[in-house]
């Protein structure tokens, strides 16, 4: 009481007459908009306040798409297998001294003996055998290829390991494990693993299908 009793008596000195009922219209007049601008923050914000005034969880999900350039480093033992295809059109793995176990892709150390076996490389042959595959049925942009196609799981000869590519010149319902595939390099390099373009039914085995 004392205080407004106070406030209008300033609004009486400054303005006298007009003063008095426009100094008690606009003090609060000013202060409801004031209120306003504070109580009304992003909308986002708005929404943890109700989720945490209900105990739930303040969480948010945001629908994005991002776009990453970027480099990546193949590694000396990737780096080779690589530029060997690329300028050779041979495709190298690593035998383990140790255990003899050679491994396509390379890697520089043995998973049996952890021996380091990055500097012991071998020549293997362009052909292979599938033992496992999938089709791909739809399109992206990071896919290969055009769908349908078939990835399996190729293991060249003399190797123990097998490696991911496309297989290509027969049906993907055609496709069956332990058939044999022989490598077909790509005409244009992009010093990626698609120098293999892709691999192709073996023909001359096309029937002797091996049992792995
Ligand atoms: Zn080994």
């Amino acid at each position: 009481m004392k205080k407004t009793a106070s406030k209008s008596k300033d609004a009486k000195t400054k303005k006298p007459a007009v003063g008095k009922p426009a100094a008690k219209t606009n003090k609060p007049a000013a202060k409801k908009p004031a209120a306003k601008v504070k109580k009304s923050p992003p909308k986002a914000v708005k929404a943890v306040k109700t989720a945490k005034s209900k105990g739930q969880d303040d969480s948010f999900i945001v629908d994005g798409k991002l776009a990453l350039p970027y480099t990546y480093f193949a590694g000396r033992v990737g780096s080779k297998f690589i530029t060997t295809i690329r300028d050779e059109k041979k495709i190298m793995g690593v035998r383990c001294p140790k255990c003899d176990k050679v491994y396509v892709p390379p890697r520089q150390t043995c998973e049996k003996d952890m021996t380091d076996i990055r500097d012991n490389w071998v020549e293997l042959k362009n052909s292979g055998t599938v033992t496992n595959y999938t089709v791909v049925r739809y399109k992206d942009k990071h896919l290969p290829k055009k769908p349908p196609y078939v990835m399996a799981l190729i293991k060249l000869d003399g190797a123990d390991t097998p490696f991911v590519h496309v297989v290509e010149g027969v049906k993907p319902d055609k496709v069956e494990t332990g058939m044999r595939v022989q490598a077909v390099f790509a005409e244009k390099t992009t010093s990626t693993i698609l120098d293999i373009d892709h691999f192709e039914p073996l023909k001359e085995e096309k029937l002797s299908l091996i049992h792995i």
